[in-house]
């Protein structure tokens, strides 16, 4: 999918009231933002917003309220944070489209801004109702979507109200689509795509896509063992999906086919039993992949395979990664993730990481600065590279 779409500095702002889509579902405990990376990130654009002299309603989903005012998945703390971060006053509407919302855009300023209550507090934001998207399109005279990683859904909030308004994007899904689309449609190469993660079903159509585009896929963590089992290995007691066997053969054929250079694990970190809890110390042995013995897991990559990841994207242009190379959240079984993180930190090349625990893990290792592009979203970052159209990008006017 490549999109050529407005962004703000397209359009006249000036003056306007702008309803601005934002990701603010940030973790809280007992009320206090454990991370405020969402909100600093979409300051740029509500910057650039204010700047020009817009009227800025911002609003975002926190959490799952399901329909239902519930109050601890209110918005009130990102107002607060808003309001230092940007150092002039956000205030918090008591509702979404109610009468206080809509005084309350109504009254703005050039150059203020205010955030609507949580949009999942109304049950027809989920369902894309069209009444819904009209109400909150009648606060604004235009919609910025700066959500990327709610851009996967077709929500009132983050596709609905492009039906009633002229629709932008914000920087930080220009950015979004500026790196994966130019990676996707014409990546500079060799093009080298690392997956991990737990399961192969979560990946199906993200294999599939990625083998038309990459030079070397590579797979890594709990569902590289299913494609080592339809090679015929014993994988002992690994993660395995029985029903995903065929599709891995298949996978295994069409990289042949197209030429692509798949990589699997060639040996792997096992133990007895998986971790519980995840954290506790464990007794590890290394055995080449396909010598797992029969009583035994793997949860990580060995260090040849290791050294393999790493060199593949140390000698990459252009590297796409999403997924943990085995069991990161134990000390003892995260070094193969750490390895691949390092290796992207390390590469010259173009790189982009997925969402989730793969930019989890670039973040607390420190190499956030030193990867290319660590996306926003998790789901809506794997659907782009699944080659799916992203609702809430597509409903944007083009260039
Ligand atoms: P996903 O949600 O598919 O991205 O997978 C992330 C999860 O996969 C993490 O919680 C990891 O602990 C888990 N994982 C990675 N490698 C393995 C493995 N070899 N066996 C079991 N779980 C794994």
């Amino acid at each position: 999918m490549t999109y050529n779409k407005k962004n703000i500095e397209d359009i006249d702002v000036a003056g306007k009231k702008v309803l601005v889509r934002c990701d603010f579902n940030v973790p809280l405990k007992d009320g206090v933002i454990t991370s405020d990376k969402r909100i600093v990130e979409a300051l740029p654009t509500i910057k650039y917003l204010l700047s020009k002299g817009a009227k800025v309603i911002l609003c975002s989903h926190m959490g799952k309220p399901k329909g239902e005012v519930v109050a601890k998945y209110s918005l009130a703390p990102v107002a607060a944070r808003l309001t230092e971060l940007l150092g002039q006053n956000v205030e918090l509407a008591a509702d979404t489209i109610g009468a206080d919302a809509k005084a309350k855009a109504a009254a703005l300023k050039e150059g203020q801004a205010m955030l609507l209550e949580n949009t999942r507090f109304d049950k027809r934001e989920e369902k894309n109702d069209p009444e819904f998207a009209k109400e909150l399109a009648s606060m604004a005279e235009i919609f910025v979507n700066d959500a990327f990683g709610a851009a996967h859904r077709a929500h009132a909030s983050t596709a609905g109200v492009a039906d009633y308004l002229p629709a932008v994007c914000g920087y930080l899904i220009q950015k979004e689509i500026g790196v994966m689309g130019k990676a996707l449609a014409d990546p500079e190469r060799p093009f080298v795509a690392i997956l991990g993660g737990a399961k192969v079903s979560d990946k199906l159509n993200v294999i599939n896509n990625l083998l038309t585009k990459v030079d070397t896929l590579i797979i890594g963590g709990g569902m590289a063992y299913t494609f080592l089992a339809a090679k015929g290995y014993g994988i002992g007691t690994s993660l395995f999906d029985e029903t995903k066997v065929d599709y891995c053969r298949e996978m295994m054929a069409k990289a042949e086919e197209k030429g692509v250079k798949l990589l699997l694990p060639v040996d792997t970190v096992v133990a007895k039993a998986f971790p519980d809890p995840i954290d506790a110390p464990i007794d590890v042995d290394v055995v080449p992949s396909n010598e797992i013995p029969a009583d035994k897991m793997g949860l990580d990559i060995g260090d040849n395979t290791k050294k393999l990841f790493a060199d593949a994207a140390k000698s990459a242009k252009t590297v796409v990664w999403n997924g943990p190379m085995g069991v990161f959240e134990n000390p003892t079984l995260a070094k193969g993730t750490i390895a691949v993180a390092e290796a992207l930190a390390e590469s010259e090349a173009i790189t982009i990481v997925g969402g989730g625990d793969s930019a989890a893990a670039c973040e607390q290792l420190g190499y956030a600065s030193k990867i290319t592009h660590i996306s926003t979203g998790g789901g809506a970052s794997l659907e782009f590279l699944e080659g799916l159209e992203l609702p809430g990008i597509a409903c944007l006017q083009d260039k």
